[in-house]
């Protein structure tokens, strides 16, 4: 049977959506907030500030991660900037002008009302953040300071040198600290959830594993909140946190929540290259650095001077000349398509010859050297200790690498899935980037998520819904708890000649090859012949060494890894079925003359919501139409 998905957006005015929205959503009275508990599986940005928010509200919170402590969340690694249409520089923006630029950005393909209130709250957040004492870069005269990031013609960016990420979670770490202090939020640090419990068609909970103990438990709730991040990882090598995962979305996919557009993934333009098979980890690049750093190849093929010795007139700063308006700011999908076709003509730099540089020799002759060191110290830092060159002197080299996972359970205007009382925030969602996110979004739609949207749509749910009270001894999550036990008794007990990391990086090296940059349909079917053969093979000769009572991170990746074999076959065949390009999803068959993706709106202007079927049957496919009252839909150009 398919699913309902019923958005449940507001009517009206698309500026008038949420406000309405907000008016008409029930309240818990503050007496009765006590009563309810929720949990919130995740304490980055989307899950610390949805803890924090709501315990500071009256809920009683449980909240989990698998990490030591909360403030390791993945979100630490962010670095350029935050966007927000604050309009500081007076340079022409607007809350509509960031809904537009996140609408055309995402090619379409997301929601009108999830995104305009998205750039609405985004004015919020800089506030809450600065009361909380972020340390914002400021301008000379105490204002906030501003850059520019990809797929934008105004400065909206709101930075903190390049370690964004970490100071918006030292804020939220901060307010989910005091919130633990006073005892409205239990944490449970190095737990992970292994399971969703679904009583009655409703989520009443989860269950775990202590990751140091071993322990089974379960935990019961009113409403679960998933913000457990984005399943880059997939691809083995990416530029997320080697522990970033997709089992609990996964798991959650596999009791009812269906999966949403699962195959459109961000390949980041500026990581630093690959160098051969002893990695397990890629390196990002900021995009602020294209706000200053300018992106070229030389124009003979096997040109192997030294950067410094090609004259001007011998190079190609090809993003420049093919999007003369947006220019090295060109959006991340656009930007990764055309350094790949450079370096697939042979016209790539370094061993490999899979980079382009990115040249900081104009901006610091124009600008001096310390003002380059303020604003990206800390990423040239990063780049010579990685590369042994120094960016003040060498152009870097830089080539695309999978970044983020537009993709992810699928969620209503009140972030809830399709199973009620779960709702989803942050990466682990799919809600507002479309095809393709810009930069500097992440954070403003992980913050806006939990700051402003959960901590009112849950009151909604909790107001509306009369539950029942469950307890851990209830037969289904007696139930699910057996089957954690059972999956990690069968992964300990394989024996196997193979090690996890293996068939990850195997796995990765087929989603890289025919689910990555560009995808065509008789790669795609060779990929989904492959996965379930590995699949198949890990559960005969996976080896798991170790036991379940302890500290085991074999058994913790085991887990991880056969969520991703399953994952990289659904992702594949939402690929397939969707032979329009959109955003970064890009299959060959379906370009424009001169190489750009090229949508499909007449078949394609849907959402993929993905429903499991079933082992081993075929997921269905549910779609959500996209409806478009306030833009119009065209072909997306930065020339
Ligand atoms: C290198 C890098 C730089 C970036 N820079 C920027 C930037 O400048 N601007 C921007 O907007 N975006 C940026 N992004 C993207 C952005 O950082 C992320 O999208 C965002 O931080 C995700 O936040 P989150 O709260 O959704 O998830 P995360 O921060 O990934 O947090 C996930 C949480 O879930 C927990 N968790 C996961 N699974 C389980 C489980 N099964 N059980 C228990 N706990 C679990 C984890 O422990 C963690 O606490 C960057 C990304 C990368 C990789």
């Amino acid at each position: 049977m398919s699913l309902r998905l019923d958005t449940h957006t507001p009517s009206g005015p698309l500026a008038q959506k949420w406000d309405k929205h907000r008016f008409e959503m029930k309240l818990v009275n503050p007496a009765n907030k006590r009563k309810h508990t929720v949990i919130v599986v995740g304490s980055g940005l989307a899950g610390g500030a949805a803890a924090a928010t709501m315990s500071e509200l009256g809920y009683n919170v449980k909240c989990f991660c698998f990490q030591d402590s909360p403030r390791r969340a993945h979100s630490i690694a962010a670095q350029g900037g935050i966007n927000a249409a604050k309009n500081y520089q007076n340079d022409g923006d607007s809350i509509y002008r960031l809904f537009y630029d996140t609408i055309k950005g995402g090619d379409f393909r997301s929601r009108e009302g999830n995104v305009y209130r998205l750039a609405e709250l985004s004015v919020n957040i800089i506030d809450q953040c600065v009361a909380q004492g972020v340390p914002f870069a400021r301008e000379y005269g105490g204002l906030l300071s501003n850059r520019s990031f990809g797929g934008a013609q105004v400065s909206r960016t709101f930075y903190a040198r390049g370690q964004t990420g970490q100071q918006l979670l030292l804020g939220a770490y901060q307010a989910l600290e005091r919130q633990i202090a006073r005892g409205g939020v239990k944490m449970f640090p190095r737990t992970e959830m292994l399971d969703l419990v679904v009583i009655d068609g409703k989520a009443r909970g989860i269950v775990t594993r202590d990751l140091v103990t071993g322990a089974i438990e379960s935990h019961t709730a009113e409403a679960v909140v998933l913000a457990t991040g984005g399943y880059g990882n997939v691809y083995y090598l990416s530029t997320n946190a080697q522990g970033s995962n997709a089992t609990a979305i996964w798991r959650a996919y596999k009791r009812g929540a269906a999966f949403a557009n699962p195959c459109f993934t961000q390949i980041h333009p500026t990581c630093i290259p690959v160098t051969g098979e002893h990695q397990s980890k890629l390196t990002l690049m900021s995009e602020s650095l294209r706000n200053d750093g300018r992106v070229w190849i030389p124009k003979k093929a096997g040109d192997k001077r030294d950067p410094r010795q090609i004259p001007e007139n011998e190079r190609d700063y090809f993003l420049e000349r093919k999007y003369p308006a947006f220019g090295n700011l060109a959006p991340r999908d656009i930007a990764s398509r055309a350094a790949k076709e450079v370096c697939d003509e042979g016209l790539g730099v370094g061993q490999t010859g899979r980079g382009v540089y990115l040249d900081f020799a104009d901006a610091i002759k124009r600008l001096g050297r310390g003002v380059i060191e303020e604003r990206y110290g800390n990423l040239f830092e990063m780049y010579e200790r990685i590369t042994d060159e120094n960016p003040y002197e060498v152009p870097m080299r830089i080539y695309p690498a999978v970044h983020y996972t537009m993709g992810g359970l699928w969620v209503d205007y009140n972030l809830m899935g399709t199973i009620e009382g779960l709702h989803v925030t942050g990466e682990a969602n799919f809600s507002d980037h479309g095809a393709n996110r810009l930069g500097a979004s992440a954070l403003m739609q992980g913050l806006a998520d939990g700051y402003f949207i959960i901590p009112g749509t849950i009151g909604n749910y909790l107001a509306s819904h009369k539950l029942d009270t469950v307890d851990a001894s209830h037969p289904a999550f007696k139930a699910a708890e057996g089957e954690v036990a059972a999956t990690t008794e069968r992964f300990l007990s394989i024996d196997g000649k193979r090690t996890v990391s293996s068939f990850h990086r195997e796995l990765g090296k087929i989603m890289w090859e025919y689910c990555g940059m560009s995808r065509n349909e008789a790669g795609l079917k060779t990929a989904l012949k492959k996965i379930p053969e590995l699949r198949a093979e890990f559960w005969r000769d996976v080896n798991v060494p170790g036991s379940d009572a302890e500290l085991n991170q074999a058994l913790e990746r085991a887990g991880r890894v056969a969520d991703f074999l399953e994952l990289g076959e659904l992702m594949c065949l939402d690929a397939l079925h969707r032979t329009e390009s959109c955003g970064a999803h890009f299959r060959e068959e379906s370009q424009t003359p001169d190489g750009e993706a090229l949508r499909d709106d007449e078949n394609f202007a849907y959402v993929a919501a993905w429903q499991y079927a079933g082992e081993g049957k075929s997921p269905i496919l549910n779609k959500e139409p996209l409806v478009f009252e306030n833009v119009k839909l065209s072909q997306r150009s930065y020339k």
